[in-house]
């Protein structure tokens, strides 16, 4: 099959890869009707991981896990006592292994506008509703969510459907600013540093946020959400990605009934033979985030 493999900084190619196979009684092999460009891809992207040989490429459900140990029935899959990461997804085949514990059916076959929104269910909702819920958002919240990455703009959504009232997102740029707005932003904030504080405390009357996201993962963005905080507030950081996998099944749900449309992170979509265009546009920030078509 043909699929995407890194060879090295920013030179993503699709090449012949092996087609997956099962290996252990317990795996499946999958046809993926869509896949992504994960926020996490653009580290060994940039060169900050070194690739030392060619290396197919990692999305969605980061780590496979069995769903019955302690761990994951805590529900904290990533920390499965039996985890296994799961590779080379940008491609049309895909092995999982513990396929019962990793993979959830849908009730239907989705309609192609559905898909997405599932799809983003497996990569960055999982890490933007942890942000929301780790931070503690609560009914009637005041929150201010810091980036306008994929997981910020899905860190407004969740905060929204936790119920916050006023969600502050802190974004410098119109599409995104327009897509937190659909999300349930209902403040924008385009200073950054100081001035963004001084902002944030104006429109709080001098009091900052009950919950504040780190979505950045810089000096910067967590200096200014710890000053955006109020006094015995909660942060959440997720700026470095580590695609925590949570509630997975009742995220599906609201997806499923029409709840909430996470697919609109999605503002580039690509023939997977494309796929260094895709990484391309993320890398630059001329896309939030790329669907691939295997
Ligand atoms: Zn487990």
């Amino acid at each position: 099959m043909r699929g995407a493999v890194l060879y090295g900084p920013r030179d993503v190619r699709i090449d012949e890869r092996p087609d997956p196979s099962i290996i252990e009684a317990t795996d499946a092999v999958i046809r993926l009707s869509a896949t992504c460009v994960c926020g996490s891809d653009l580290w060994p992207y940039r060169g900050l991981n070194a690739a030392s040989d060619p290396a197919p490429m990692v999305i969605g459900s980061f780590a496979a896990s069995d769903n019955t140990c302690p761990h994951c029935l805590a529900g904290y899959q990533t920390s499965c006592a039996h985890r296994q990461w799961v590779v080379g997804a940008q491609a049309p085949f895909l092995r999982v292994p513990m396929a019962d514990g990793t993979l959830v059916a849908t009730q239907d076959l989705p309609s192609a506008n559905q898909i997405p929104s599932f799809l983003a269910v497996s990569d960055v909702l999982g890490t933007g509703w942890f942000a929301a819920d780790a931070a503690n958002v609560k009914p009637g919240a005041t929150v201010v969510v810091v980036g306008d990455g994929a997981v910020g703009l899905l860190g407004v959504l969740s905060a929204k459907q936790l119920g916050a009232e006023r969600i502050i997102a802190m974004s410098r740029h119109q599409a995104r600013q327009t897509l937190a707005r659909a999300f349930g932003a209902t403040d924008i904030v385009s200073e950054r540093g100081d001035e963004g504080v001084a902002r944030i405390k104006e429109l709080t009357k001098g009091v900052g946020a009950d919950s504040v996201l780190e979505c950045v993962g810089t000096q910067e963005s967590m200096a200014q959400a710890i000053h955006a905080t109020r006094p015995g507030g909660s942060i959440s950081y997720v700026g470095v990605p580590h695609g925590v996998e949570l509630a997975g099944a009742e995220l599906i749900q609201l997806v499923q009934s029409g709840t909430i449309n996470p697919g609109k992170v999605f503002d580039l979509e690509l023939p997977l033979e494309q796929v260094a265009e895709g990484y391309r546009a993320m890398d630059e920030r001329r896309a939030i985030k790329t669907l691939l078509r295997p």
